[in-house]
């Protein structure tokens, strides 16, 4: 196997001594200090077309109507059109879940349900909001499109058992998302 041997740069004495880094660094923060004092700080543009102004006064002003349509927020899951569960708790949202936030507890379709012949539904499933870090894996990875990243962006509980949301709560969160995969249903 060749082995390939990368030369690490030589620094030169100001790089060693790393003030002039320093220095430069300072510079830039006092540069958008002044800037922002004058109304020329960086995102200035978009925040006053915005109509909040340089700074946004939270929690008296928000984010929700000006949230872009890509934002990715609390993790939910949604129902379909019929309100059948879309989530068959395959579990593969729990499998990739980088930080292990998610904890599903598959339970059984009865047979003389309406929608037997999916089988799965999840009795329990809960989302950890301590340690979801929003990358938004389950989204991706879920062949069901059972659940989705809201714009829902406080999050927040004063207790650690407050911050899991089970499934009543994930449900309250994503509600209805009509279309897309039928693949179970009638229309099929
Ligand atoms: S957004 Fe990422 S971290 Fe949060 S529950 Fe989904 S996969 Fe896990
Ligand atoms: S949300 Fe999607 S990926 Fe997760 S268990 Fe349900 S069907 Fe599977």
């Amino acid at each position: 196997m060749a082995t390939i041997k990368v030369k690490r740069p030589d620094l030169s004495t100001g790089e060693k001594i790393y003030f002039g880094s320093i220095f430069k660094g300072m510079l830039i923060t006092l540069r958008h200090a002044f800037k922002s004092l004058f109304g020329k700080s960086v995102g200035a543009d978009a925040l006053a077309s915005s109509g909040m102004g340089i700074t946004m006064q939270y929690p008296e002003q928000k984010w929700d109507e000006h949230l872009p349509e890509y934002y990715r927020g609390t993790p939910a899951l949604v129902t379909d059109e019929q309100q059948r569960e879309r989530c068959v708790s395959c579990q593969l949202c729990e499998f990739i879940c980088p930080p292990k936030a998610i904890k599903i507890t598959p339970g059984e379709i009865d047979s003389d349900d309406e929608w037997a012949k999916v089988e799965k539904r999840p009795k329990a499933f809960e989302i950890d909001m301590i340690r979801c870090i929003y990358c938004g894996m389950c989204e991706e990875v879920c062949p069901e499109q059972a659940i989705y990243l809201r714009p829902d962006y406080i999050t927040v509980g004063t207790s650690r058992s407050e911050m899991v949301h089970d499934k009543d709560r994930l449900y309250e969160i994503g509600g209805t998302r009509v279309g897309l995969v039928n693949k179970w249903n009638d229309l099929k």
